[in-house]
């Protein structure tokens, strides 16, 4: 039973009025209590509540009244038992409390049909909030049992977490889960704070000090979490203007933990709630951002972050008075904050996974760059391959062509100088060959001692067959002449137009015999065969000097001189005839 609606109330804004004066107050004194949880929000007046208890029944009955809200400062009681007065609050030692319990508990004794007033001053600098609950020794005993075993159940969920996420930070070195794992303990810090378990088995005689542990834990707490939120968002890497908002709101968070070691209490209160909806409210908007810029972790973060401000918002709402307070509202932010971490814990684990298929995509995406580039630098080596085989290609055909028309440069030179060697109209050595190469076979008789001979040759009264036939019937007969030679010397043997219609054999190896008989022969053969030339038969006969042995010089001319010597004696002698000569 709640008993707010049953209470009346005398607000003592000097806080200087004892028990004796509030008994004087006439009834007009004293309000109607309009809340069920005696909530009257955050001032510093003294508030003194009166209730009028009665038991209807025919036994004796134990009752207790629960204070709710375990960060009273003060609360005193008067009427309980006898004149024996109860002054309990967080801001007096814990052994000062008649039951050891982490909230304010008030024993009633009422015997049957007992009727009896019961007096409460209430005093503190947080949320004036008296949250009572009265009811009997049993159900309080029952409820006890339950409200133990469920904040056992949650502080040892909060010791799972921190185990387990702390765990993880020294295995991965993830330092989120380092955070993650700071705002737990800390979360979890100032729940044991809020409700009543530090006082009573932490610090029971620290008063100034359990006093700013409260706004302390939360302003930790909030720390953390913005260090939490900030790597977990990734927001290091996001827009360059989260890092600066929250820069500023870890500066804010600095300060109101210097206010609550530092600072007067209630500035720290003010100060920590506000950090506290602050953080909250652009945490809240940061991760939705997150979300739209498409960042995926943030989605369950949303999730986390609405439940613990939808908890915080009721917490806070209710502390200041303008919802009722409950075992529901003390219990929200608890219930609020486990749904986030767990919500959170899920939130870090999918982050892992991101971060694997992040990487497994980097690696992916590296082996195909690698594949990539093996295959552009084997296309590249290809291609260098084909460069190269074309160039081999282009040069050996360039060589071949080179080579080809060298060799056809030589062939041309070959013949040009042949040409150069041969007389144009007969095809024979011209004198100028002779001349070079009777030395040679001159200088080769002298070497093997072997004969040689020399025949001037000079066709008769040739220039009556120019006259009377024309002078190209002459030059076919120059060609005839010459052919008739030379199909009858020896392939060793030399045969020149030594000009005019003048021919000029060399014989080697051939003695003066042999070489009269040839020179014979010769004559015979022309004077046998006349030359041809439009159906013309145009008969030639031809003189020849003769002139052989072994030469003993290497002149030349000398042989020539004999030779055409004994020419001039065939033609003196009446032509187409042979006259020798000797070599001198
Ligand atoms: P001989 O019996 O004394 O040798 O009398 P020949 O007329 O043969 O002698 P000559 O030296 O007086 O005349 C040579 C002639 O040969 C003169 C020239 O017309 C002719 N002759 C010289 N070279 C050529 C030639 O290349 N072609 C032609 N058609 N006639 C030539
Ligand atoms: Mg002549
Ligand atoms: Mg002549």
């Amino acid at each position: 039973m709640l008993p707010g609606p049953f209470m009346q109330v005398w607000e003592d804004t000097q806080q200087q009025a004892t028990i004796d004066d509030v008994r004087r107050l006439p009834d007009s004194a004293w309000q109607p209590v309009g809340r069920r949880d005696a909530s009257f929000g955050y001032t510093s007046s003294a508030y003194w509540l009166r209730l009028q208890l009665h038991n209807p029944q025919a036994k004796s009955m134990d009752w207790v009244l629960l204070i709710g809200n375990p960060l009273l400062d003060y609360l005193d009681a008067y009427g309980l038992d006898g004149e024996r007065v109860y002054r309990s609050g967080d801001q007096r030692p814990f052994a000062a409390r008649w039951i050891e319990h982490r909230q304010l508990l008030l024993p009633l004794h009422l015997a049957a049909g007992e009727s009896r007033k019961l007096i409460l001053r209430m005093q503190t600098e947080g949320s004036a909030n008296l949250s009572a609950s009265l009811m009997t020794s049993a159900t309080f005993n029952h409820h006890e049992q339950r409200m133990l075993l469920l904040q056992g159940l949650f502080f040892g969920a909060l010791a799972a977490m921190l185990i387990y996420n702390l765990s993880i930070f020294v295995i991965t070195r993830d330092r989120n889960y380092f955070w993650y794992s700071l705002f737990v303990a800390s979360f979890g810090c100032y729940q044991f704070i809020q409700l009543g378990f530090a006082l009573q088995w932490l610090w029971p005689n620290s008063l100034g000090w359990h006093q700013l542990s409260f706004p302390l834990s939360s302003a930790v707490t909030t720390l953390f979490g913005i260090l939490f939120t900030y790597g977990v968002l990734d927001l290091k890497h996001a827009s360059p203007r989260y890092t600066q908002v929250v820069n500023v709101l870890l500066g804010c968070t600095w300060l109101v933990i210097g206010l609550c070691v530092f600072g007067p209490y209630q500035a720290a209160l003010f100060g920590s709630f506000v950090l506290v909806v602050a953080c909250a409210a652009l945490a809240c908007l940061f991760t939705l951002l997150r979300w739209r810029e498409g960042y995926k972790p943030a989605r369950l973060f949303a999730i986390g972050w609405f439940v613990l401000i939808a908890a915080s918002l009721f917490s806070i709402l209710s502390g200041t008075g303008l919802i009722a307070n409950s075992l529901l509202t003390l219990h929200a932010q608890q219930i609020g904050g486990l749904i986030e971490l767990t919500v959170f814990s899920i939130a870090l684990a999918v982050r892992i996974r991101q971060a694997q298929s992040a990487q497994q995509l980097a690696q992916a995406r590296l082996f195909a760059k690698e594949h990539q580039l093996r295959v552009e630098q084997a296309r590249r080596t290809e291609l260098q391959k084909q460069i190269n085989d074309g160039l081999e290609l282009r040069v050996t055909e360039r060589t071949a062509a080179l080579e080809q028309a060298l060799s056809e440069l030589s062939v041309a030179h070959q013949q040009l100088s042949e040409l150069n060697r041969r007389d144009g109209l007969t095809g024979l050595f011209n004198h100028q060959t002779l001349t070079e190469e009777l030395q040679r076979i001159q200088a080769q008789a002298m070497r093997s001692q072997r004969p040689m001979a020399i025949l001037m040759m000079d066709l008769d009264h040739f220039k009556q067959v120019n006259d009377h036939y024309g002078h190209l019937a002459g030059d076919a007969c120059l060609q005839h002449a010459a052919q008739r030679l030379q199909q009858r010397l020896r392939s060793s043997d030399l045969l020149a137009r030594f000009g005019g219609e003048e021919f000029v054999a060399v014989l080697s190896d051939t003695d003066p015999a042999g070489a009269y008989d040839l020179a014979a022969q010769l004559r015979n053969d022309l004077a046998l065969h006349p030359c041809t030339y439009q159906g013309q038969t145009i008969s030639l006969t031809i003189s020849i000097g003769v002139c052989a042995g072994l030469p003993d010089s290497a002149d030349s001319e000398q042989l020539l001189q004999q030779a055409d010597q004994a020419l001039y004696r065939a033609k003196a002698a009446g032509r187409n005839r042979v006259e020798s000569g000797q070599l001198a």
